[in-house]
C-alpha cells in the first residue's frame, strides 16, 4: 500500500473523521512486525536528512497536530528523533505569551521556520489558531474564519521559497484517549504530563473533531498536504509517518553537491603532506 497516497487528504476533498478507522494497521498484526520496517525507514530518513543538509538548497517543515495525548511527543521521539540533531529542531506551540499575542498569529510560526538545509518540526503549529482559538472564542468568528486562507497563502509563500511542508494529523479515538489518560495516571513518571485542561477539552471532543475536519479540508494543498494517520496503535502511527517521510524525501531526488575544491589537487597536497611526516 502506498501510504503517501492512501493517507493523503486530497486537495478540495471533505474529510469525515468518523469514516477513518483510527485502529487501522494495514497488514501488520503486531508491533514486532512493524519495528523492523520502522528501523529501516529511520535509517533512510537519517541519510535523506544528511542529503538535505549537504545540499543546503531547501528546507523541510513538518507540522504535527492531534488532540491531547494523540501522540505528538511519541512521534517526535520515535521517528523524527532518528534525524541528526545538527540541522533539525522542534518548535512547540504553547499558549502564546503577551509578546506573541501582540503580533499577527503567523508571526511565531514564521520566526521558527527552517533555514535552507534544515528540518523543523512544529509540535502543534499555527493551526492552533483555527482549533483552540476557534473552540474557545479567543477571537471572533470573522477573524478566525479568515485564518484558513491566510494559512494557505503563508504556506504557499514558504513553499515557493524552498520550504517543503508535510503535515500529519494523528487520529485517535475517544476511547483510546481515555486509555492514555489512565496510563498517565498509573505511571508516576508521566504525572507531569497531566493537565486539568485535558479533561475539560475532552468534553469538547465533537467541537474539536469538527475543527480538525475543517482544518484538514480547507488547508490540504499540493504545496502543503495533510495526511491523516490512524494513531490508536502507536507503532502503526510511527510506521506510517516514517514511510511517508521517506517517500516524500526520496521524491525530491536530492544529490550531494559537487566538491567546492579540485579534489585531484587536494589529493596531491595530501600525499605531499603525508610523505613529509
Ligand atoms: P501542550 O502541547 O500539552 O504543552 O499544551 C499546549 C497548550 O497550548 C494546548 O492546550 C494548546 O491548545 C495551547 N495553545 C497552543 N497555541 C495556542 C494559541 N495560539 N492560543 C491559545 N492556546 C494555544
Ligand atoms: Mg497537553
Amino acid at each position: 500500500m502506498n501510504y503517501s497516497q492512501h493517507f493523503l487528504v486530497k486537495h478540495g476533498s471533505r474529510v469525515k473523521l468518523n469514516a477513518i478507522d483510527p485502529d487501522f494497521k494495514d497488514k501488520h498484526e503486531t508491533k514486532k512486525d512493524a519495528l523492523k520496517i520502522i528501523e529501516r525507514n529511520n535509517s533512510w530518513l537519517r541519510e535523506l536528512q544528511e542529503l538535505l543538509y549537504a545540499e543546503n538548497k531547501r528546507s523541510l517543515l513538518i507540522c504535527l497536530q492531534a488532540i491531547d495525548s494523540g501522540g505528538k511527543d511519541g512521534t517526535i521521539r520515535h521517528v523524527l528523533g532518528a534525524m541528526n540533531p545538527q540541522g533539525c529542531k522542534v518548535a512547540s506551540f504553547r499558549q502564546p505569551t503577551s509578546l506573541k499575542r501582540d503580533h499577527d498569529f503567523l508571526w511565531r510560526a514564521h520566526r521558527d521556520v527552517p533555514a535552507k538545509g534544515e528540518v523543523t518540526i512544529f509540535n502543534r503549529s499555527h493551526y492552533e489558531d483555527v482549533l483552540v482559538v476557534r473552540i474557545h472564542d479567543l477571537v471572533l468568528k470573522p477573524v478566525w474564519s479568515k485564518h484558513y486562507d491566510q494559512i494557505n497563502d503563508f504556506e504557499q509563500c514558504l513553499s515557493e521559497n524552498g520550504t517543503h511542508i508535510i503535515k500529519f494529523f494523528l487520529h485517535i479515538s475517544k476511547d483510546e484517549q481515555l486509555k492514555r489518560f489512565e496510563e498517565r495516571l498509573d505511571d508516576p513518571t508521566k504525572h507531569w504530563k497531566i493537565n486539568e485542561s485535558d479533561y475539560t477539552e475532552r468534553e469538547r471532543w465533537n467541537e474539536y473533531m469538527a475543527a480538525f475536519e475543517d482544518m484538514l479540508s480547507k488547508c490540504s494543498t499540493e504545496y502543503a498536504p495533510w495526511f491523516v494517520i490512524p494513531a490508536n496503535h502507536k507503532w502503526f502511527r510511527d510506521l506510517a509517518v516514517s514511510q511517508i517521510m521517506v517517500e516524500y524525501l526520496e521524491g525530491l531526488h536530492m544529490k550531494f553537491p559537487p566538491p567546492s575544491v579540485d579534489i585531484d589537487q587536494i589529493c596531491k597536497k595530501y600525499h605531499a603532506v603525508k610523505k613529509g611526516t
